[in-house]
């Protein structure tokens, strides 16, 4: 388990009808604002039965003592607090495993997302959808973050199958069955949607309004973008291919294979038609070397399925047991 501690209020009341996870890394001019807005957007639409549940990642700016004041006049308030930072990830995960009520609502804490739209995505979300993402249209962040995150979306879009805007939007409305099934480490929260599409549950997006950060300063650097593109392969072949290893190596492999046969076949006839000078071209080393390199791949893909063929077992399929 994390290194984590827990401030709970005394009275923890009934079921609430929503639950608010909220990640938060040194936000601490921004969070009375936040809970000011919540507090009233929440009383109107839900009469007041609500959790909001703070996950202090490790902040030195004093956001703590200001959730400790908060929760002090409500009790609905719950704070948990990482003895580090552990990322955003990590915080979803164990808001996850806390929240009591069948709606849950994520967003982060800079402002930037506006809890004024959390009626729409409700409506939203009635219409018989599992997971509602935020998809922030009209973006008000600075181009080095929204030219890279239009790519990281093109390209998880394409290899997830699921075409959504903006699969990295903080903000979004689930079903409690949907965040008690996902698993979320390392960077995984960019990939929540495709996560929960692949495991059968109904996801779309909706515009929201997003605005720009106005206190501190955004805690994700370049460094996202490594990360992130090495997450995607992780995410792929433990969802898509856990079952089926050999379809993703064995495709890439025999697409090697082949283009390096077709290569050396050329180069054959060529020799066979009399031009033997052909020890020289680069060609004749590709060849080779793709031949090689899918034959790897494909014994790779095999060993992959002699080991998935060891563990299976049933954790892996999502279901609804209506009985
Ligand atoms: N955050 C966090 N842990 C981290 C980094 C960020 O809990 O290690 C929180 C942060 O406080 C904010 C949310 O995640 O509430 C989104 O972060 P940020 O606004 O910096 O990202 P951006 O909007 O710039 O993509
Ligand atoms: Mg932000």
């Amino acid at each position: 388990m994390l290194d984590q501690q827990e401030q709970s209020s005394e009275t923890q009341q009934a079921t609430p009808a929503v639950s608010l996870v909220i990640p938060l890394l040194n936000e601490a001019e921004s969070l009375p604002e936040l809970i000011r807005r919540l507090q009233k957007q929440l009383t109107e639409l839900f009469d007041g039965s609500y959790e909001l549940i703070f996950i202090d990642d490790g902040s030195n700016d004093g956001s703590f003592d200001v959730l400790c004041s908060h929760q002090q006049q409500d009790p609905r308030i719950r704070i948990v607090r990482f003895r580090r930072n552990y990322g955003k990830s990590a915080a979803l995960s164990v808001g996850f495993e806390r929240v009591r009520a069948p709606i849950v609502v994520t967003m982060d804490a800079d402002l930037q997302d506006d809890p004024d739209e959390i009626p729409r995505m409700l409506e939203k979300l009635e219409e018989g959808y599992d997971l509602v993402s935020g998809w922030k249209k009209k973006r008000h962040d600075p181009w080095h973050k929204t030219m890279p995150s239009r790519l990281f979306n093109a390209v998880t879009s394409a290899a997830s199958g699921i075409r959504l805007h903006d699969f990295n939007c903080g903000f979004k409305m689930y079903r409690r069955e949907v965040v008690k099934e996902l698993k979320v480490y390392g960077e995984m929260h960019r990939y929540l949607p495709a996560l929960a599409h692949w495991q059968g549950f109904r996801v779309t997006e909706m515009p929201v309004r997003h605005h720009p950060r106005r206190f501190g300063v955004s805690k994700f650097g370049l460094s996202r973008l490594v990360k992130g593109y090495l997450d995607l392969m992780t995410v792929l072949v433990t969802t898509r291919y856990l079952k089926r290893p050999l379809h993703l190596f064995g495709t890439v492999g025999s697409i090697f294979g082949l283009a390096g046969f077709g290569i050396n076949l050329y180069l054959s006839i060529e020799w066979y038609l009399g031009n033997t000078y052909f020890s020289n071209r680069p060609l004749a080393l590709l060849g080779v070397l793709l031949i090689i390199v899918g034959i790897q791949l494909v014994s790779m893909g095999l060993i992959s399925e002699l080991m998935v063929r060891n563990s299976i077992n049933n954790d892996q399929y999502s279901i609804r047991d209506e009985s």
